[in-house]
């Protein structure tokens, strides 16, 4: 199936077929109207010996390929990386009709993004993603690298020209990035998509075991959620906040156990629990979202805090400045399933809830 997604730099199609990254260059070929001088694929350590080979093998001869692996992690958005990685561009001698092509998770797709955003001010690039998590991240055009004082403090606005999602790929995926991936799905499916909820609770029952149709069905839904969201808020001035459903809390566990210790998705999930309990709260609603959290628990998932974690530090965390208790924190919250809004939080009132949890 194919989904279109507009942005103010260009229209991209994002297609989902089982056995496509096997026919890369046909899709370029097809997609993309300015024929590229030449490629250069970026992938990391990981995904290289499993799916690089497909890729490039999907090429004719007469086509110039170079490919560039680095490290698989996190520590690969960083500035070192950057620069290495554009100092390949440059001995590859890519110019700017040449085109980028990202091959693997998150990760990839960021730095590959980010080196396409900038190098020769700006080429082409198109989006391999390999993960689930990549679903979210591939779409919508965020690219970019970490700065020692925080993630993702560098970078840029840069739609692909086109996104190649095979859900064959993910069949190598270990248990945990399922598990980290699957919880930005329910989250689509929170703030937009009741539906895909239900769907979820009945079609997907095991991360080991995946009917293609299905696992196809899924990204495409949760893709769709994310696709109309960025398409009516390209530069995240509105309702693109919304996609931070459960991150305000996520985002400070991640922080708080240490970056490693716990994945983004393993720390979204339980603040996805924790906002559903705050909306309840503050706008009196039973959500009745017990079935979407039977689902999640059923399938590995930890939904309480880590007790390890102290609320103070939480708290501290979840706000810009030190003086959290007296400040007003942003919450993305729901009235209903389906309808998500920004609401001003006290501190007190977070802390009261969190001190519930973590005892
Ligand atoms: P990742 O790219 O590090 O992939 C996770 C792990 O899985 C890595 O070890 C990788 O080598 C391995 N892997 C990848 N594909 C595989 C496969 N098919 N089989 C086996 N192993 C495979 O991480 P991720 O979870 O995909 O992405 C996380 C990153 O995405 C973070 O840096 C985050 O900031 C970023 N992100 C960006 C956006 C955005 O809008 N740009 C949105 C969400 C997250
Ligand atoms: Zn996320």
């Amino acid at each position: 199936s194919i989904l279109h997604v507009h942005s103010s730099q260009h229209t991209y199609p994002i297609i989902i077929e089982p056995g496509c990254r096997k026919r890369t260059f046909a899709f370029i070929d097809q997609y993309i109207t300015r024929k590229p001088t030449k490629y250069l694929i970026i992938t990391d350590d990981n995904v290289a010996p499993l799916y690089l080979e497909d890729v490039v093998h999907s090429f004719p001869s007469s086509e110039t390929v170079e490919t560039y692996v680095v490290p698989s992690g996190e520590q690969s958005k960083s500035f070192k990386q950057y620069e290495e990685t554009v100092t390949a561009a440059l001995k590859y001698r890519l110019d700017r009709r040449s085109l980028i092509i990202a091959l693997g998770g998150g990760v990839v797709g960021d730095l590959a993004g980010f080196v396409a955003a900038s190098y020769m001010r700006g080429i082409p690039f198109i989006q391999i993603p390999t993960t689930l998590l990549a679903h979210d991240s591939s779409v919508g055009g965020k690219v970019g690298i970490n700065h020692s004082l925080g993630k993702n403090m560098v970078g840029a606005f840069h739609q692909p020209s086109l996104v190649l999602y095979d859900p064959e790929a993910l069949l190598s995926l270990p248990e945990r990035e399922w598990r980290s991936g699957f919880a930005e799905v329910i989250k689509h499916g929170f703030i937009a998509d009741k539906d895909l909820l239900e769907w979820l609770v009945t079609h997907v029952t095991s991360f080991q075991e995946w009917d293609m149709d299905i696992l196809s069905e899924m990204l495409y839904r949760s893709i769709q959620v994310k696709a109309n969201i960025v398409q009516e808020d390209e530069k995240e001035q509105g309702v693109r906040a919304f996609l931070n459903f459960g991150h305000t809390l996520g985002h400070a566990i991640e922080a708080e156990a240490g970056y490693g210790a716990i994945t983004h998705g393993e720390a979204v999930a339980i603040g996805i629990v924790y906002a559903l309990r705050l909306s309840e709260k503050c706008f009196e609603v039973n959500l009745q979202s017990a079935p979407y959290l039977e689902k999640l628990k059923s399938l590995g998932y930890q939904l309480d805090i880590p007790k390890q974690l102290s609320a103070d530090g939480l708290l501290e965390r979840m706000s810009v400045d030190k003086k959290a208790y007296n400040q007003v924190i942003r919450f993305v919250l729901l009235k209903a399933i389906g309808k998500p809004v920004v609401q001003g939080m006290s501190g007190t009132v977070l802390l009261d809830e969190l001190k519930r949890e973590v005892k």
